[in-house]
């Protein structure tokens, strides 16, 4: 091997670094391999906490991973506080780890409300869905704040859960954060339809004992509390290590996913990294950047020099249908409505970006027509008859 092997430490056992510590094994790496996750939980997979994890259909989501049988040593309920990079040292709650190879994989953490009280609901972790779950039962007022992916979906579950669900959004529409608001405005009819109450253009004021206040006055009478406004990268632990970190608090990965020095690299939702396809610096919150990041990290320790440079893709299952998003939607690009339910953006005659609602195989077209960047024919793609890998020209 290229590199010398001694010892990878990956820091977070969530997707990203669960992921990277399998890759590396299936990649031939057979060196010492310690995996540190600050939960105590055996690691899991966060898309079920929102969806039946809450509705009680699963107990857990657990990765099915034999880590002892991968020789991937958990270092669980252990949370790495600080980093000497010069020393290659981490020091932790329970001691310092040393390492040859260093993965940065700490995720994000949900953001709170300025003087958010205890009892509100976040939706981040294991432990956060169960005790939400064991809150929602029938008739149950709940108010949730944010009409974003998180909240969508928990106030889907809650619903099927006969609670009496708010959903309060500051933004004009939902998923204002994510898409271009007449998309999130399609989907105020899937709220009105479950029986959920959306307002929007609602900002939170406080959140007291039995209501949720609102900066007009306006008061809503709530049992329970969800609040999902959003995750930023978790690198508090990072400060005074030199590893850089971008605006938004993310650690900046150059483009092979190394984190300013050659044996250190990020992955996941706490990394960003710069996207050639998308000529911008990306920070892609979901699953999917977790798992393709994690295979270009482990090649990138055994000595490869990987370009990482995705097609973001993503998910939602909302009031009985399934948002897929693959790419990265740009106002600037060129709309094109493709029937009802699937939405292309074009530059230059090239797919940038898809929205599809119930529409996989559009979807998944369209995901390799922006892949392979071949140029489309605006009035083929347009016409949902016809199958969207064949408008190429
Ligand atoms: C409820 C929910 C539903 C979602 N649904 C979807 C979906 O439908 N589709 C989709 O594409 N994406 C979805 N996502 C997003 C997706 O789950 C994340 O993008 C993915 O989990 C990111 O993986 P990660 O490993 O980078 O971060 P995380 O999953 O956040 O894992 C990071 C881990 O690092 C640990 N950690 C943090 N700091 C330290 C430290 N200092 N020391 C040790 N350990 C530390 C954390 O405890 C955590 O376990 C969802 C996320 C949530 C929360």
């Amino acid at each position: 091997m290229a590199v010398e092997m001694v010892r990878v430490v990956v820091v977070g056992a969530g997707m990203a670094g669960v992921q990277t510590a399998v890759a590396l094994r299936q990649q031939g790496y057979d060196g010492s391999l310690v995996l540190l996750g600050a939960e105590p939980h055996p690691p899991y997979d966060r898309p079920p906490l929102s969806k039946d994890v809450l509705l009680g259909r699963a107990e857990h989501s657990r990765f099915e991973i034999d880590f002892d049988e991968l020789g991937i040593e958990l270092a669980l309920g252990r949370r790495a506080l600080s980093l000497d990079a010069d020393a290659r040292t981490v020091k932790t709650d329970g001691g310092d780890l040393s390492y040859t190879q260093l993965v940065l994989a700490t995720g994000a953490a949900p953001v709170s409300l300025p003087g958010q009280p205890d009892s509100a609901f976040l939706l981040r972790t294991q432990d956060d869905a169960l005790a939400l779950r064991a809150a929602l039962r029938p008739g149950l007022r709940l108010v949730v704040v944010g009409a974003g992916w998180i909240g969508a979906e928990a106030a889907t579950v809650a619903r099927q859960l006969g609670c009496e669900v708010t959903v309060v959004e500051a933004a004009n529409a939902p998923l204002a954060g994510a898409l271009p608001a007449e998309f999130g405005e399609r989907t105020r009819a899937w709220y009105a339809r479950a029986g959920v109450e959306l307002l929007t253009t609602s900002a939170v004021s406080e959140i007291g004992a039995h209501a949720v206040h609102l900066t007009d006055g306006r008061e809503l009478a709530a049992d329970a509390v969800v609040v999902g406004i959003g995750a930023r990268p978790d690198n508090a632990w990072l400060a005074g290590s030199g590893i850089p970190l971008d605006d938004r608090g993310a650690v900046a990965a150059d483009a092979r996913l190394r984190a300013g020095r050659d044996d250190v690299h990020a992955v996941g939702d706490c990394a960003s990294f710069p996207s050639a396809r998308y000529g911008r610096r990306l920070a892609v919150h979901h699953w999917d950047n977790a798992l393709q990041g994690a295979r270009v990290v482990a090649a990138n320790i055994l000595g490869g020099e990987v370009v990482y440079d995705p097609v973001p893709y993503f998910w939602s299952e909302q009031f009985g249908h399934m948002v897929q998003v693959a790419g990265v939607v740009d106002q600037s690009a060129r709309r094109l409505a493709r029937g009802e339910d699937t939405v292309l953006w074009l530059r230059d005659d090239r797919l940038e970006a898809v929205v599809t609602v119930d529409k996989p195989r559009d979807l998944a077209q369209g995901r390799k027509l922006i892949e392979a960047g071949k140029q489309i024919d605006p009035a083929k793609a347009a016409d949902p008859t016809t199958a969207l890998k064949a408008a190429t020209v």
